[in-house]
């Protein structure tokens, strides 16, 4: 079988080069291949589902670059499509004065970056959301939203599929053959582009076709806490300010566009990629792997990490998680949050020899193959104008 473009992923990126690659040119034949039986269920359908307006982000990264233009082209296709959409914005509270300076400081990426944002007094934060607990000032934006990730994957699905993109579903990457092609579970699938949006195994593949050597992929975990009381009602999303050093956004509370109220997700260093709950996933050769770069960083302390390990492993104890949310809201009791909702799982890219953490998005190509990897968030949110500029930068014309 013969392609113009074979997609190793059906994650919400591979869908979006996809779903872009055909806007150019609808004679495109292409073919997008998947271990799972359907479209997003890593990371793609299990992340908090918020559009982000884009000012967490220095003006100098891809992320600025495409996070406000993208929250506009998704909302567009969930209105095209009739996807429910909750418009409810999001205030970034202040827990005390140490929080003022990352505030002003995202304030100031905001207008950098042209993002609608404005500072707001306690006052005004509180007519906004009565519930939010801040000191003094606050963020407001009012271009965030939620939608449920995992409805826009499924549209996206069928969408390419009436479009004559091909799914091979349970078909997961194996190798490079040696007439050029891939071995996709066992069937044989040759592409002239060969693109790999892999997410928790994007490292591993690009590594196959000689590229990203100097990145490996660590797996964090965010779980969430959701209240079982259809009654808890937000009227906004509500985050902390986050430590502007690592590329989590800390603890907070998301409304769903069903009403449902969520607490986190946490960043707990995982054990191997796929480690979603108990064993599932299991493989004896990544766990090794993850655990002696883990030891690793906590020897030799990189990124805070034993620090960060530390204070992450405590949020698996709902006590300590809802003991943080409450810091954010005032009136609101947390008792009914009681319920462990689907966690995610970030593919963090990490540079080996510094030990570093990746913040922004990283693309690399080698002849015919163009390699996505660090798709963190809000890569979600990113996803149509990168997918575009993917296209624009790596495939030649
Ligand atoms: C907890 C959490 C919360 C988040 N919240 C947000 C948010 O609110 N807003 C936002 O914008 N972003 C958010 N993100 C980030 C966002 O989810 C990701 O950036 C995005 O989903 C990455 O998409 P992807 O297509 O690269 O990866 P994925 O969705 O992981 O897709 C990769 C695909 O590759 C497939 N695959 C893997 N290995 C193979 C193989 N060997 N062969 C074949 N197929 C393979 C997988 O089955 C999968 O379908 C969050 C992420 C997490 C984990």
């Amino acid at each position: 079988m013969k392609f113009d473009f074979v997609i190793m992923g059906a994650g919400i990126i591979g869908l979006t080069i996809a779903y872009k690659l055909k806007q150019k040119d609808k004679s495109f034949k292409i073919a997008i291949i998947d271990k799972e039986s359907e479209a997003g269920l890593h990371a793609s359908g299990r992340n908090s589902g918020v559009l982000h307006a884009g000012f967490y982000y220095t003006a100098d990264s891809l992320k600025a670059k495409f996070t406000r233009q993208g929250n506009q082209a998704l909302k567009d296709y969930c209105h095209q499509h009739g996807i429910p959409m909750c418009n409810n914005g999001k205030l970034v509270v202040a827990k005390n004065e140490n929080d003022l300076p990352g505030l002003f400081e995202l304030e100031k990426r905001g207008a950098h970056n042209k993002v609608n944002i404005s500072l707001i007094d306690e006052k005004e934060a509180h007519d906004i959301e009565p519930k939010a607990r801040t000191f003094q000032w606050a963020l407001y934006s009012p271009t965030t939203s939620t939608v449920d990730p995992k409805l826009v994957c499924q549209q996206l699905t069928k969408d390419l599929k009436a479009q004559g993109v091909r799914f091979f579903f349970k078909a997961p990457y194996v190798k490079r053959t040696i007439n050029n092609g891939i071995l996709a579970g066992t069937t044989e699938i040759f592409g002239k582009n060969y693109i790999n949006t892999a997410g928790l195994y994007a490292d591993k593949i690009a590594r196959d076709f000689g590229v990203g050597k100097k990145y490996r992929i660590l797996p964090f975990k965010g779980v969430y806490l959701e209240s079982t009381d259809p009654g808890v009602g937000l009227r906004t999303n509500i985050y902390p300010v986050p430590n502007l050093n690592n590329p989590f956004l800390g603890v907070h509370f998301t409304v769903t566009p069903t009403g449902k109220v969520k607490i986190g997700p946490t960043a707990i260093p995982a054990f191997w990629r796929e480690n979603y709950q108990g064993l599932d996933g299991f493989k004896p050769s990544e766990f090794f792997e993850i655990i002696l770069t883990q030891m690793k960083l906590f020897k030799e302390n990189s990124l805070n990490f034993r620090g960060l390990a530390f204070e992450e492993m405590r949020k698996f104890n709902s006590r300590y998680l809802k003991k943080l949310a409450s810091k954010l809201i005032r009136d609101m009791d947390l008792c009914s949050f009681n319920h462990w909702g689907k966690p995610g799982i970030r593919a963090q890219l990490l540079e080996i020899e510094t030990l570093s953490l990746v913040q922004d998005f990283v693309v690399e190509k080698e002849e015919n193959s163009i390699h996505v990897l660090n798709a963190v968030s809000p890569a979600f949110t990113c996803s149509f104008p990168f997918a575009e500029w993917v296209i624009e930068q790596y495939v030649e014309a």
